[in-house]
């Protein structure tokens, strides 16, 4: 397996079809896996918070998201492909879809993820949604008992980070097996509620820009994230490190 590693972190540097086929034996494995899907808000993320910091050294796959991860790599050398998390899970419920293994949603709006499962089920053939719950839930432990006797195989969860992949991290000690994801805004993509950016803008791994230009308020969220973490990068690399 290749990890380079990335202002402390490893990173995994599969390319897309790769990531997926691995990720789907992880799937089929009888424990619980966790993939995150990384970009530079989760590396500030990290300094501060050390249960968030403990999971991304944890977690089964950690795969570059952001442009801003591809941008850091280059820097030290390393040429990947930036794999969008949206896709990857997409991917990932199509694989399992073609495998018979059940899957399970858990996130978003009741509406948003109630329709997301809707326009996969019309897309995906033989797909198996044994189960799906809203993101705005008081106990963590009530939904992981009952997702627990579902025998979900793929679980994506899209409560925004860190809060899934805190999530994630208490289901390892209560699930069975699986592979979890935290997928951030995905379900609203699927829902159809939220747009995404046209096929150039992706090509060109400029979808922040796209995202900021309709939603100007993002532009806080994304600036001074990322000039600051190509910034770190450099400064670490002049250190040796
Ligand atoms: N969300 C949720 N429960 C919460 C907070 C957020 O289900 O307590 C959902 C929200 O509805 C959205 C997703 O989490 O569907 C995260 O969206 P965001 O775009 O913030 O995530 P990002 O991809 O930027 O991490």
């Amino acid at each position: 397996m290749n990890r380079v590693k990335l202002l402390d972190y490893e990173i995994d540097t599969f390319n897309f079809d790769e990531a997926a086929a691995y990720a789907l034996e992880l799937e089929q494995q009888e424990k619980v896996s966790q993939v995150v899907t990384i970009n530079p808000e989760m590396f500030d993320c990290a300094k501060v918070d050390s249960e968030f910091s403990d999971i991304l050294r944890t977690a089964e796959m950690v795969i570059p998201d952001g442009v801003g991860v591809k941008i850091g790599l280059k820097i030290l050398g390393k040429n990947v492909d930036r794999i969008a998390g949206v896709d990857f899970a997409k991917k990932m419920i199509e694989k399992s879809a073609q495998n018979n293994l059940p899957i399970a949603l858990i996130g978003a709006k009741p509406e948003v993820v109630e329709k997301a499962c809707e326009n996969l089920k019309n897309e995906i053939e033989n797909l198996n949604i044994v189960y799906s719950h809203d993101g705005y839930f008081q106990e963590n432990n009530t939904i992981l008992n009952e997702l627990k006797n579902t025998g979900a195989r793929l679980v994506l969860v899209a409560l925004g980070s860190p809060k899934q992949e805190k999530f994630i991290k208490e289901a390892r000690q209560i699930l069975p097996y699986g592979l979890m994801i935290g997928v951030g805004g995905s379900f609203d993509v699927w829902s159809g509620m939220v747009e995404r950016a046209p096929e150039i803008y992706q090509k060109l791994g400029i979808e922040w820009l796209y995202r900021t230009v309709k939603q100007p308020e993002r532009f806080k969220r994304i600036f001074p994230t990322l000039p600051l973490f190509v910034l770190r990068v450099i400064k670490e690399k002049i250190r040796g490190k």
